[in-house]
């Protein structure tokens, strides 16, 4: 593999080639601490102060190639803000949540969260590799909770056993790829054994911020486990390197769909410049785009949320514009607990019974006349799904006043 990060030989001397290849080695020559940050990357007064500020916070932890990706010479690097932290990250500010995605309302066992109808999230462990500035888990990844223990993970399988409306597992942490292969089939051999689980879904930083991890070894063990999706997070185009490159398209080689999730965080990639390089970037790796998360409302993020607004004018800036490919969707995770939604541009200027006005990404006004029959139920449904359909959603608008 050839890096093209050629300062990391700078940074790193004493490491050999076959030593930065090593993913436990880079593991073990993590930075964990604001003396040998400063050693390897000159800090601004405010990154100094946050990482001193934020020390009871949540962990600092970089791989020697992460930080290799660091500009120095540019605070406002992507890279460099998702990994060193700012006197920010150290307020909070008031309706901020420590859990703000309500999850911990729904752990029915500690390593499983249960929230939505037919899908669970499986937390398997309280490491990662990077710990992200934006990280919205950090009260597991802090490792404030403890780490997730072998028993628990059985219990976490007996919950799935039990409960046969789960048809899809999101295994999750912390970052499931840090398990020891042995450890993760071990895992993944549990849930497949689970007859009512379809699909299984990993999701890591690991392509990110460690893509030496991803060998022929792993890749090949993950594709036993099939349908299994690896759901990863690229947040700019900055990190998708060779190195990253090659572990995706390893992944997808070994027959492993690899879908992206970014989170827009301003100031670091909340231009349309910034989203559409990295979605297109993502294509051409066989990485799919699939979502362009808000930042959600969490304890110390209020510096990197945009406007609902922002990111809609860059949705905007990519239908029409590049590839329908490439263009993610843009996902509100509701405060509290509420889950998804999805916003878009309106691109409805008037509707009536007879047509609908809509205008398309140029901002021109197109007529869609309605059809005369409007009855859409499917008559094959009856005979394809006897006795099999699932019940209907239902939709009940409640008002949350607090
Ligand atoms: S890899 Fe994911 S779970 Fe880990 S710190 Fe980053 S965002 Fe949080």
């Amino acid at each position: 593999m050839q890096s093209t990060s050629p300062g990391w030989k700078r940074l790193f001397p004493e490491a050999t080639d076959a030593q930065w290849r090593d993913w436990r080695w880079q593991l073990r020559h993590s930075v964990r601490s604001l003396e040998d940050l400063e050693r390897l990357v000159p800090l601004t007064d405010d990154e100094r102060r946050g990482c001193l500020e934020t020390r009871d916070v949540f962990r600092l932890g970089i791989s020697p190639y992460y930080l290799s990706l660091i500009d120095a010479a540019h605070p406002f690097c992507p890279v460099r803000m998702q990994a060193i932290p700012v006197r920010a990250e150290a307020t909070r500010h008031e309706g901020e949540l420590r859990d703000p995605l309500g999850e911990d309302l729904h752990r029915p066992v500690r390593a499983i969260v249960h929230k939505y109808p037919d899908r669970v999230l499986l937390l398997a462990l309280d490491h990662c590799s990077v710990y992200c500035r934006h990280c919205t888990r950090r009260r597991i990844t802090s490792g404030d909770e403890g780490g997730i223990s072998r028993e628990e993970l059985q219990e976490a399988l007996g919950y799935l056993r039990a409960n046969p409306e789960v048809r899809d597992v999101l295994v999750s942490g912390g970052d499931p790829l840090l398990l020891s292969t042995g450890r993760l089939v071990e895992l993944l051999e549990g849930i497949r054994a689970v007859p009512h689980v379809e699909i299984v879904r990993i999701g890591s930083r690991i392509p990110v911020c460690l893509p030496m991890r991803v060998d022929d070894e792993l890749s090949r063990a993950l594709r036993r486990f099939a349908p299994l999706y690896l759901v990863t997070h690229f947040n700019h185009a900055k990190e998708i390197t060779p190195e990253a490159r090659e572990a995706c398209e390893r992944l997808v080689d070994h027959g492993v769909p690899v879908e992206n999730q970014a989170v827009l965080m301003r100031r670091l990639n909340s231009s349309v410049t910034a989203i559409r390089d990295l979605m297109q970037k993502c294509l051409t790796m066989r990485v799919r785009p699939y979502y362009l998360h808000q930042m959600d409302v969490a304890e110390g993020l209020e510096h990197l949320r945009t406007p609902l607004a922002k990111g809609i004018e860059i949705l905007q800036g990519l239908r029409g514009w590049t590839s329908g490919l490439a263009v993610p969707h843009l996902a509100v995770d509701l405060p509290g607990g509420g889950g998804k939604v999805t916003l878009q541009p309106d691109y409805v200027l008037e509707r009536t019974a007879a047509d609908t006005v809509l205008r398309n990404y140029r901002g021109e006004k197109y007529r869609y006349p309605e059809p005369a029959e409007t009855d859409c139920s499917v008559p094959y449904d009856e005979v394809f799904y006897a006795g099999s359909a699932a019940p209907a959603p239902r939709l009940r608008i409640v008002q949350r006043t607090s």
